[in-house]
C-alpha cells in the first residue's frame, strides 16, 4: 500500500441529465477489489460520449447520481487492494497508465469472457472488452474527471516512455475506436479507405493512423474548422470538402487515377462513418466500390437508412466497431509512440470542465483534454 494520500480529492460530477458539471470534494475511493489499482489522473479527454451520457442519451446510464464522467483518460499508480490479483500487481507504484473506461470488473466467466468471436476485441480467455456484466468507468460508475481513480488492472496499458498523459489520455477511446475500426476493414497497404468526419476527434487521428499504415487515404468534412485542422496535419491524405465535392465526382477522380473504367472498380475499398449524419453516410456509400466494406462506428439515436440495393447489388458489407481490445490497445499505444501520431489537443483545468464542454459545441475539431497539471498553478 501507497503512503501518504490525501484524505479526499476534487472532482467534477454531473448532478442530474442536461446540467453543467459541479466542482466538489469527496473522500478518495479505495481499491477494494484484488484486480483494482487506485490511480493519480494526469489528464482526462472529453468524449462525444460523455456529452451523449450528460444529455441522458445513453444506454447504460450511471448506477446513481452525483457521477464523474469520463472513460478516456491517464494516471500514475498509486495503492492497491489489500491483496492484490498478479494482473493488479505487475502495475508498480509510479507507473504511467492509459485508462479506457470499458470492461471494469469483467466477470472472467461469462460468453465473452470465456471467448469472444472477434479477433480485435479478444483477449486472453477470463477478460473481455465486451463483458456483458462489468461495469464502464466515467459511463455507469464513476470515470476520470476526479483527481483519482479507482480502475481495474486488465482495462489499463502502460504508457510509452514517448507519450505524455496528455497525449495518452485522447488515445484512449478516440485512438482505440478508430485504430480498431481501421483494422476492422482488413485492408492491405495500397488500398484505398476513406474516412467521414476526418476532422474531428477520431477522424484527425484516423488520418494519421491510415496513412502511417500504407492506405491511400481520403479525409472528408463538412465545416470549416475540421477540414482546416484535417487540412493541417499534412498525413499526406487527400482532403475533400463534402459541401463542394460531389461523391460521384470524387469515384471519377479515384477511377481516373487507378485507371479503371468500370464503374464498379471505382472508388475506395473502405469507409469508416464517423457522423452521425444521414448525409455523412449516404456520402460515404457512394464513395465505395463493388465488393468493399462500410465500417460504421456513430450510433445517431434514429439510426441509418440503409439501401438494400448497395448491399444486394454492390455486395458491399456493413460492420459495426465499438472498440478493441486490451492486446490491440497496446498495440495502438505502440503504434502511436512509434509514428508520432498525437491528438490535436486544447486543454484545460478540472476546474474549467464547463468552459471545455462549451467550447466542444464550438466544433473546431480536434480533442479537449483535461490536464491535471494546470489546476493549483
Ligand atoms: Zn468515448
Ligand atoms: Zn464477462
Amino acid at each position: 500500500m501507497a503512503t501518504k494520500l490525501p484524505e479526499t480529492m476534487r472532482g467534477q460530477f454531473l448532478h442530474a441529465y442536461k446540467q453543467p458539471y459541479q466542482s466538489r470534494i469527496v473522500p478518495i475511493p479505495k481499491p477494494l477489489h484484488p484486480d483494482d489499482v487506485l490511480i493519480k489522473v494526469d489528464a482526462a479527454s472529453y468524449c462525444h460520449t460523455d456529452y451523449v451520457l450528460a444529455q441522458g442519451q445513453m444506454p447504460g446510464l450511471p448506477n446513481s447520481f452525483p457521477h464523474i464522467g469520463c472513460h478516456e483518460f491517464a494516471g500514475t499508480t498509486v495503492s492497491h487492494s489489500a491483496h492484490p490479483s498478479p494482473d493488479a500487481a505487475k502495475f508498480k507504484i509510479g507507473t504511467r497508465v492509459g485508462v479506457t473506461g470499458r470492461a471494469f470488473h469483467a466477470c472472467r466467466e461469462c460468453f465473452e469472457c470465456q471467448g469472444s468471436k472477434d479477433p480485435i476485441a479478444q483477449d486472453e480467455k477470463g477478460y473481455s472488452v465486451h463483458c456483458t456484466r462489468a461495469e464502464n468507468n466515467g459511463i455507469s460508475k464513476d470515470g476520470g474527471f476526479a483527481e483519482y481513480a479507482v480502475v481495474d488492472a486488465r482495462q489499463l496499458a502502460p504508457i510509452p516512455e514517448k507519450l505524455s498523459a496528455v497525449e495518452t489520455a485522447p488515445l484512449m477511446c478516440a485512438g482505440i475506436t478508430i485504430y480498431a475500426a481501421l483494422k476492422r476493414c482488413q485492408l492491405t497497404p495500397g488500398d484505398r479507405v476513406a474516412i467521414m468526419g476526418a476532422g474531428g476527434g477520431l477522424g484527425h487521428l484516423g488520418l494519421q493512423y491510415a496513412t502511417k499504415m500504407g492506405f491511400k487515404t481520403l479525409g472528408v468534412d463538412a465545416a470549416d474548422g475540421p477540414l482546416n485542422l484535417a487540412r493541417s496535419l499534412d498525413t499526406g491524405a487527400q482532403i475533400v470538402d463534402a459541401r463542394s465535392e460531389k461523391a460521384a465526382d470524387v469515384v471519377e477522380q479515384l477511377g481516373a487515377e487507378d485507371g479503371k473504367r468500370d464503374l464498379g472498380e471505382k472508388g475506395v475499398d473502405a469507409v469508416i462513418i464517423l457522423p452521425e449524419s444521414q448525409a455523412a453516410f449516404d456520402y460515404g456509400m457512394t464513395l465505395l466500390k463493388s465488393h468493399s466494406k462500410c465500417v460504421i462506428v456513430s450510433f445517431p439515436e434514429a439510426g441509418f437508412h440503409v439501401s438494400s440495393r448497395d448491399i444486394v447489388f454492390r455486395d458491399i458489407s456493413i460492420i459495426g466497431s465499438l472498440v478493441g481490445s486490451n492486446k490491440t490497445l497496446r498495440e495502438m499505444l505502440d503504434f502511436s509512440a512509434q509514428h508520432g501520431i498525437r491528438a490535436v489537443a486544447k486543454s484545460f483545468p478540472l476546474s474549467e470542465l464547463n468552459a471545455l464542454v462549451e467550447d466542444y459545441h464550438k466544433g473546431g475539431g480536434g480533442k479537449l483534454v483535461v490536464d491535471m497539471a494546470l489546476d493549483g498553478q
